[in-house]
């Protein structure tokens, strides 16, 4: 019989221990790749979609399966980014395997890839079933807004979320709070608002802007676009977790307590 080519995966890294990455303990495969240029970004060295390590899913998941006794039937795997949606096929040979061996699957997505257009969307319906859970970033409301903080714009990233809703799948949302950028009150009220129609939303967080992707930017010869714009302060987190209904976080903000090199979101 004619063996099947399996489908490489373009993969920037891989974290054994994630615990921001979803439910419990993570293995965390940030793959190659994101079209969105979001100003605060601390992954810029993803956004090329070549490169990378290829590796096959069954590579991936024997490696994720040695840390399986630190899961303890919560963790699993999580892919993020870059974006994992810009590379379909792979995702859906992996997680397609992952589920017949009993793993734990999520995808931190910031959405953008997202169509009804065919064969983006048949593809996508399909990794939905293998897909436990989907952590989405609303990165901005306001479509000017968004689309100069990311470079995109906002319609299909929101109609994702409508869709997830409509299939039941459960979802985390997440929004990254930059000063000047995402952190105005009408914005946070159209986003509690919106969180407010769906009804598959397990967890909305508030991830506080910080400054560590810096240093990044500046290896990579790119000009930083939020130079100047501090951290936001403890009381604009609470006030958008509470516009926004999130969960209240007790992390310190960056300008409370320097981050930890690896933090929330992609
Ligand atoms: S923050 Fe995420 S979605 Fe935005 S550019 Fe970076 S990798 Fe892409």
């Amino acid at each position: 019989m004619e063996q099947k080519t399996p489908v490489l995966g373009h993969v920037h890294s891989v974290e054994s221990f994630g615990l921001v990455d979803g439910p419990g303990v993570r293995f965390v495969i940030f793959l190659q790749g994101c079209h969105m240029r979001c100003q605060f970004c601390h992954n810029p060295d993803t956004w090329k979609t070549e490169g990378g390590d290829a590796r096959t899913a069954d590579e991936l998941l024997r490696q994720a399966l040695r840390y399986k006794p630190y899961w303890k039937g919560e963790g699993g795997i999580t892919v993020s980014g870059g974006e994992p949606l810009l590379q379909l096929d792979f995702m859906l040979e992996l997680f397609r395997k992952a589920k017949e061996a009993g793993v734990s699957t999520v995808i931190d997505t910031a959405g953008q890839p997202f169509t009804r257009e065919e064969p983006f969307f048949s593809k996508f319906e399909e990794l939905m079933r293998y897909t436990d859970l989907v952590m989405l970033d609303i990165k901005e409301m306001n479509p000017a807004r968004h689309k100069t903080l990311t470079g995109h714009n906002n319609d299909n990233i929101l109609e994702l979320a409508r869709y997830l809703d409509s299939i039941g799948k459960p979802v985390w949302i997440r929004h990254v709070l930059v000063p000047e950028r995402s952190d105005f009150d009408e914005d946070l009220d159209a986003l509690g608002a919106f969180v407010k129609t769906l009804s598959n939303v397990e967890r909305v967080e508030v991830l506080p802007y910080h400054t560590l992707g810096i240093a990044k930017w500046q290896k990579l010869g790119f000009d930083y676009p939020l130079d100047g714009i501090q951290p936001p302060t403890r009381e604009r987190v609470e006030n958008a977790e509470r516009r926004i209904g999130a969960q209240k976080s007790d992390a310190p903000t960056q300008a409370e307590q320097e981050l930890p090199e690896r933090v929330k979101g992609c």
